[in-house]
């Protein structure tokens, strides 16, 4: 069995069944790829525009393509024909761009709020104080095509656990207030996009529903 697939059933075993998992393929070629599809995989991650757009018409229809790093709204359009869920919209100009591209395909693409959990300035998000009020300004029936599905947030690079649990218990209590205010009449609110191969297990104790895996089924990227 090749180490991908061994990996992949290995983190199956390990990860409740409530959270899905996300296969983070950036950097890793096609038919790195086609094994973890082999293994079961349908949910893939990728972070760039070019190379998202050259893999997808490679590989098989039915993946689940997830668009988790950072997007401009001029290349919104270069990935709505396609992609099921973008998860780092941090902006409501990203999200306008969001649905005025999938409306053009005809589509419905699911969003993720970013919220910006880290210590981090190189890390993008809605600002976890000031998000309120810029939130409950928007006219939300404005994007029939987008779908509201969670929020998304990456804990900082380091390795104090303590922080990082902090992090992610920051973005759930987010995820908790927007559902029950501005989100409480949106049944597809459901998820928190939180967790990658270091730190899921934080994050799923602290209540995260989709990880985003790369390196522990992949290997590392050089
Ligand atoms: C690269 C990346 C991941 C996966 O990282 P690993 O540490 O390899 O698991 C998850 N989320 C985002 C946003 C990423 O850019």
């Amino acid at each position: 069995m090749s180490d991908i697939k061994k990996n992949i059933l290995e983190l199956r075993k390990t990860v409740p069944s409530h959270v899905k998992i996300i296969a983070v393929s950036k950097t890793k070629p096609i038919t790195a790829i086609r094994e973890a599809y082999e293994a079961g995989q349908r949910a893939f991650g990728e972070n760039y525009v070019q190379e998202i757009i050259e893999k997808q018409p490679q590989l098989p229809q039915d993946i689940e393509w997830h668009f988790i790093g950072h997007l401009q709204s001029n290349k919104v359009k270069n990935i709505a024909p396609f992609v099921s869920y973008i998860h780092a919209v941090h902006s409501v100009k990203l999200l306008q761009e969001i649905e005025k591209q999938a409306a053009k395909n005809e589509r419905m693409i699911k969003c993720f709020l970013q919220f910006h959990i880290a210590d981090e300035d190189t890390k993008h998000g809605f600002d976890t104080s000031a998000y309120k009020e810029e939130l409950s300004g928007v006219n939300w029936s404005e994007f029939p095509h987008v779908e509201i599905s969670g929020v998304m947030g990456m804990a900082s690079f380091v390795e104090n656990q303590k922080q990082i649990e902090l992090e992610f218990e920051k973005l759930t209590h987010i995820f908790q207030e927007l559902k029950s205010s501005i989100f409480k009449d949106n049944a597809n609110f459901t998820e928190i996009s939180m967790g990658m191969s270091g730190d899921w297990p934080l994050a799923v104790d602290k209540g995260s529903t989709m990880i985003r895996v790369g390196s522990s089924i992949f290997g590392s990227r050089l």
